[in-house]
């Protein structure tokens, strides 16, 4: 496909048509989407009407920015103003947005197309998109797999060869996993480099949005364009922040740890053989790799935990607003209390539940301390050791996920199971570092044979466009990569 970068610049040079681009999108999406279902809506008319309108733009003379015509799904957690906003869930059914959120704003700026609401798990809990409350997505590579999640939709979209743009937002691993199971890149920036404005809030202390892209250097651009201090969010920073997209693209001399905790037994064994291929990548490319011995990350293993307790809290507390009266329908009983226990029983899903329920068992007085505060501490250990390694080192490399895509049900009756999908993933959210998955790859035997791996690079915080410079070398250096291996490499218009 087309990456965004060329039809920008085709687009501003007045040699493509947005309007055809869009069309293009759209054909695939109505011939593809109806066996993945990556899109809960495709918002075709307003998308031609945006093409036509960034069209005219350029014909003026404008400039229409350094997204002029390309086609980007988003998230359907991620507010446009006046479209349906569902989060994935029959408790937001029929909401529609009152603003735009900040990433929209940046997009809308730079002549971006907005093309369809995707997928999710409902609240952006889960790691196959099967939490869904409208469909669950499936991966473009076997429709009888899962995409990952939660951001599956936007992974299935990129992969599927819709469009070469989807954001998606990651509190645990939900850019990077999905990414990873579809064969794209998925970015999930530095904590406070990209406004949550207008997103629907999960894990608040956690979650940044970012871009799933089909090439490492539409991740940049697209991280430039979102990127960047925000008033109306204040955890944003006012860091000035040199442009992924224009720093050379080079793994030359950069240090790159192996830490041997994320290699370890729980990851599927021909996962972490295209992933030792990878690092041996790197390696001849000039970057110094080096595999660290278990003990530097000796409090890695409760990530999990330490995740699924601190998330679980925030989301009791940032879920609370929906009752009925606000946001979405209402089922109305004979008393205030009634209503909203049957507006919240009934229209919040089971692993919604779930959470709210974990989150405020342990908020609640008596088990604060034992739970809530512990976890807390445990972050803290964690968020420490990665900052000492990543003293020594520029970048960590590993697994994005223990696993390749599975069946479709195979986790569905176990949660614990779920979670572990995060395990890799986690540990970059809870201490706040950028990290990628690139693909790297498809398994050569075993449960996930022919299904793609995902390399994992993690950064400092602040160093986005160090992390992505890496990813540009690392996908130059792999070679035409094996994704969106259904569908060949058409053009996109
Ligand atoms: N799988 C994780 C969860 O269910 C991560 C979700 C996310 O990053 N939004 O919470």
């Amino acid at each position: 496909m087309m990456s965004a970068a060329t039809i920008a610049g085709r687009v501003r040079a007045g040699e493509l048509d947005p309007v055809s681009v869009t069309r293009g999108a759209l054909k695939r999406l109505e011939e593809r989407d109806p066996n993945i279902h990556a899109y809960l809506d495709a918002d075709a008319d307003a998308a031609l009407e945006r093409a036509e309108q960034v069209a005219e733009d350029a014909a003026r003379g404008d400039d229409p920015g350094r997204l002029a015509g390309v086609p980007i799904s988003l998230k359907d957690n991620i507010a446009v103003k006046g479209r349906a906003l569902t989060a994935g869930s029959r408790i937001l059914q029929d909401y529609h947005a009152p603003y735009h959120s900040t990433v929209v704003r940046r997009l809308l700026a730079e002549g971006a197309v907005l093309l369809g609401r995707t997928n999710l798990d409902e609240f952006a809990m889960g790691s196959s998109t099967e939490n869904s409350a409208y469909a669950a997505t499936t991966n473009p590579w076997d429709e009888r797999r899962v995409p990952g999640g939660s951001s599956g939709g936007s992974a299935a979209a990129v992969a599927a060869g819709i469009v070469p743009v989807a954001l998606g937002s990651d509190t645990g691993g939900s850019i990077r996993q999905p990414a990873a199971l579809c064969g794209v890149t998925g970015f999930k920036p530095t904590y406070g480099s990209v406004s949550r404005h207008g997103l629907v809030a999960f894990g608040s202390s956690l979650e940044q949005i970012g871009p799933l892209a089909a090439h490492a250097e539409d991740a940049a651009l697209v991280y430039d364009v979102i990127a960047g201090h925000d008033p109306l969010d204040p955890t944003t920073t006012p860091a000035e922040r040199p442009s992924a997209y224009k720093t050379s693209a080079s793994v030359e001399g950069l240090r790159v740890a192996v830490p041997e905790e994320l290699l370890d037994e729980t990851v599927e064994p021909r996962v972490l053989e295209r992933v030792a291929a990878a690092i041996d990548l790197l390696g001849d490319a000039g970057a110094i790799t080096k595999v660290v011995p278990k003990g530097r990350l000796a409090h890695v293993r409760l990530a999990v935990p330490a995740y699924y307790l601190i998330s679980a809290c925030e989301a009791s507390s940032n879920l609370a607003r929906y009752d009925g009266m606000r946001f979405g329908p209402r089922l109305e009983q004979d008393d205030l209390l009634g209503t909203y226990q049957r507006t919240r029983g009934s229209l919040f899903g089971t692993e919604v539940k779930r959470r709210i329920l974990l989150g405020t068992f342990a908020l609640s007085a008596g088990h604060h301390d034992a739970w809530y505060r512990k976890a807390l501490e445990v972050r803290r250990l964690i968020a420490d050791e990665f900052r000492a390694l990543l003293q020594e080192f520029d970048l960590i490399a590993g697994p994005t996920s223990p696993s390749g895509a599975f069946p479709l049900g195979e986790k569905e009756d176990e949660p614990w199971a779920m979670y572990q999908c995060d395990a890799l993933t986690a540990p970059a959210c809870l201490a706040g570092l950028p990290s990628i998955s690139l693909p790297c790859g498809l398994a050569k035997k075993g449960p996930y044979k022919g299904f793609p791996v995902g390399l994992q690079l993690m950064g400092r915080a602040h160093e986005d466009h160090r992390v992505l410079a890496a990813a540009r070398a690392f996908e130059a250096l792999r070679g035409e990569p094996e994704r969106c291996a259904l569908y060949g490499n058409e053009v996109a218009s």
